[in-house]
């Protein structure tokens, strides 16, 4: 079987996200989503990891091959002890790359067995991401057609009570 995980911060799940899942889930046997903890980011988050782990799992119960995980530790590591070929990355723009570039690289050294697999976003979702998400809720904008239906409402009530 040929496993990829997807890793992220998932702060929250957005339908750029979603549209990686479902494209990953496409050419691969399982897709492994991984809710981690960027290091740059730990102290913005807004969402719990069980938050982000139970909203993933909400928007991708209709993918039968597409489980979500949690971990906190080396991505390279937790890709050997799932076995997994593949981590899969999602580029937007240039700006994404040289990061993901460097982490791929490290990745590899660490795993040699691994390869990163880069989707390029879909047209739609380019400019989004899970910031933007939150500044236009906070605001009080209309998120509507940035995160899945299934978890639109509870991100809302979050975002809008804090
Ligand atoms: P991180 O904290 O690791 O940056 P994110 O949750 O922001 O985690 O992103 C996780 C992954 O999803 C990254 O590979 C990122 O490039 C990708 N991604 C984020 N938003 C989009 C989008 N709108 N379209 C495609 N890929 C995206």
């Amino acid at each position: 079987m040929r496993r990829a995980i997807y890793p992220g911060s998932f702060d929250p799940a957005t339908l750029g996200h979603l549209d990686i899942i479902t494209r990953a889930a496409k050419l691969f046997d399982e897709v492994l989503v991984v809710v981690m903890t960027n290091v740059k980011k730990k102290n913005n988050y807004a969402f719990t990891v069980e938050e982000r782990v139970d909203f993933l799992e909400r928007c991708t119960k209709n993918l039968e091959n597409v489980k979500v995980d949690s971990y906190n530790g080396l991505l390279a590591e937790y890709a050997k002890k799932v076995d997994a070929v593949a981590v899969v990355k999602g580029l937007r723009a240039v700006s994404d790359f040289e990061d993901e570039f460097q982490q791929s690289l490290t990745n590899k050294k660490l795993n040699p067995d691994l390869e990163t697999v880069f989707l390029t976003a879909d047209a739609d979702s380019m400019f989004l991401s899970s910031s933007v998400v939150k500044q236009v809720c906070s605001l009080g904008g209309d998120v509507y057609d940035f995160v899945p239906e299934e978890i639109s409402e509870d991100i809302i009530k979050k975002l809008r009570n804090t």
